[in-house]
């Protein structure tokens, strides 16, 4: 159990310092400085891309940090919701994840059913 401990936090770390390496982007950004005005657009939509991976790395750098808390304080690998094992198999495909299968699945489709809801009172105002 310890040493799967160990691999776990190894994993963990290995996609932190992926998911961080985002920073070498951000530092791109800054010193990728525009001197020929034609080039500002593009070099803006290029930086809104950058910002965009940022944001989407930030917010997984924040989850691992999270799971790795966990393994520390030993939650880790419990669903967050239920309390439940969450399956080796999930854990080894998404190592941060928060839910068991049958809560994930639950909160997809309360995120789908309410997309659902907002489509029908779409259609009944337009109706
Ligand atoms: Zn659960």
């Amino acid at each position: 159990m310890k040493t799967e401990i160990r691999t776990v936090q190894q994993n963990l770390e290995a996609h932190l310092k992926a998911a961080s390496s985002g920073k070498a982007l951000g530092d791109s950004i800054r010193i990728h400085q525009v001197a020929d005005p034609v080039d500002m657009t593009r070099e803006a939509a290029d930086r809104d891309v950058a910002v965009q991976i940022l944001d989407r790395e930030s917010k997984l750098v924040r989850r691992l940090r999270l799971a790795m808390d966990r393994v520390k304080d030993g939650s880790y690998g419990l669903c967050l919701q239920c309390e439940d094992e969450i399956a080796p198999k999930r854990l080894k495909a998404i190592p941060w994840a928060e839910l068991c299968i049958h809560c994930q699945e639950e909160a997809d489709n309360l995120v789908s059913h309410r997309v659902r809801m907002l489509d029908s009172e779409h259609w009944t105002e337009a109706a």
